[in-house]
């Protein structure tokens, strides 16, 4: 790929500075949408675009901002920037480093759905993040980019940051508009979905970070320009997340639709010592596992090829497991964070993942026999569909697509077992 869309500090230096972002263009897309077009015409051309969430769901942007309940007022923008999957870091790298773009988005967000405040929700640790987001802000502010009479219209905007305490729940939307109205971060039963009831009961429209650095561009090149990237139901750009067995981890900012074997060959310069790529997670912790065959690799990464992987792209966090790995001993491991990280709101995920972890502490350690097995097997199973938000149902992908598609790796955990008892 040519030309950075999303992680443009890698072709122009400073871009973190206001007045470099606006030697480069920077709010021209803001100042057009505010000036010549009205709200809905912004969403119309982001429907267009075909931008998908990025957060994980890949849902239609466009069409989420159409849902916006225009009964009720006011509304709010809040932006998910909780970035808490293990394994994925492009969002941190957004705010850092192309901070102004992702405001701008979020800016012409808030214009399309009618909103005059928007609040950015970092995970707790992101701390120096948001101090130097709230810079920014400011900077925004005394340029007259946010604030009153933008660009000389009636429109007004506030922005705000908001720091989370660090826990990984509130990345799903509902815990995390809970969680900004200072209660216990647990998800809401649905629906009611945030476009008619969310902050403080009025409706919301919940974006991710990558998602809304998308929208300047977007809006300052063209629909048809972004259709011109990635894949015709996938279309666009997106940051790659690669990390785990590979030479060089980063993030790769490529078109969706490129396959498995470009990502960690071409860019992540494979695996250390020439190793097969046994499994692959795409998706961070909350994938299922993928067997690294040659197919999987010539797989393409967008939202309808990893199905057919029996997998999701998620937030396309690709974790590359080598031969070196046991599947039991990795298993553990998601277990001990969804374990960990559990609201314990809902009975199945609360109690599944405490038995899943006892299980695959003995399995994995070689305390265990086949009925282990077959045990975990089964409370992972009834977990599914039974509990109230996606934890629940991320906690036990990797461990029914592990013991479905690396048996052997089960049997010779348990085999150890056996010839030490
Ligand atoms: Fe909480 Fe887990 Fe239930 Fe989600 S599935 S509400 S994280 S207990």
């Amino acid at each position: 790929m040519g030309e950075y869309v999303l992680l443009r500090h890698r072709d122009i230096p400073n871009i973190d500075n206001i007045e470099v972002y606006r030697q480069n263009g920077g709010f021209e897309a803001l100042q057009k949408v505010v000036t010549s077009m009205q709200p809905d015409e912004v969403t119309d051309v982001v429907k267009a675009s075909g931008l998908r969430g990025r957060g994980g769901a890949g849902f239609p942007t466009g069409l989420k901002w159409s849902f916006i309940d225009r009964k009720k007022w006011p509304h709010y923008v809040v932006v998910n920037a909780d970035e808490s999957e293990p394994g994925t870091f492009k969002d941190r790298e957004i705010m850092e480093r192309n901070p102004y773009q992702f405001l701008e988005g979020v800016a012409i967000c808030a214009y399309a759905v009618g909103a005059h405040a928007a609040y950015i929700y970092l995970r707790g640790e992101f701390w120096p993040v948001a101090a130097t987001l709230d810079k920014h802000i400011a900077a925004m502010e005394a340029g007259g980019f946010l604030g009153d009479n933008l660009f000389g219209s009636n429109y007004h905007l506030r922005m705000f940051t908001h720091l989370g305490a660090g826990a990984y729940i509130c990345g799903e939307e509902t815990a995390l508009l809970e969680s900004m109205e200072g209660k216990l971060g647990q998800p809401r039963l649905r629906p009611p979905f945030p476009p008619s009831f969310g902050l403080y009961g009025k409706p919301t429209i919940v974006n991710n970070v990558e998602t809304l650095t998308n929208v300047p561009l977007i809006m300052a090149r063209g629909a048809e320009w972004y259709k011109s990237i990635g894949t015709e139901k996938s279309p666009g750009p997106k940051i790659f997340s690669l990390s785990g067995r590979v030479n060089r981890p980063g993030n790769y900012e490529l078109p969706l639709g490129t396959t498995f074997r470009e990502l960690i060959y071409t860019h992540g310069g494979g695996v250390p010592g020439d190793r097969s790529v046994k499994a692959i997670m795409a998706a961070g912790a909350s994938s299922s596992l993928i067997i690294g065959s040659e197919a999987a690799l010539d797989t393409p990464m967008d939202y309808e090829s990893v199905p057919s992987l029996g997998a999701q792209l998620g937030s396309a966090s690709v974790i590359v497991i080598d031969d070196t790995i046991s599947i039991p001993w990795l298993i553990n491991k998601t277990i001990h964070f969804f374990k960990h990280e559990s609201c314990g709101k809902c009975t199945p995920c609360r109690e599944g993942n405490f038995w899943m972890l006892n299980l695959t502490e003995r399995i994995a350690h070689g305390h265990a026999d086949w009925s282990d097995v077959e045990l975990l097997y089964a409370v992972a199973s009834q977990m599914r569909g039974k509990c109230l938000c996606a934890l629940g149902e991320f906690a036990i992908e990797a461990v029914v697509s592990g013991i479905e598609r690396f048996r052997p790796d089960f049997e010779a955990a348990v085999g150890k077992a056996a010839s030490q008892g």
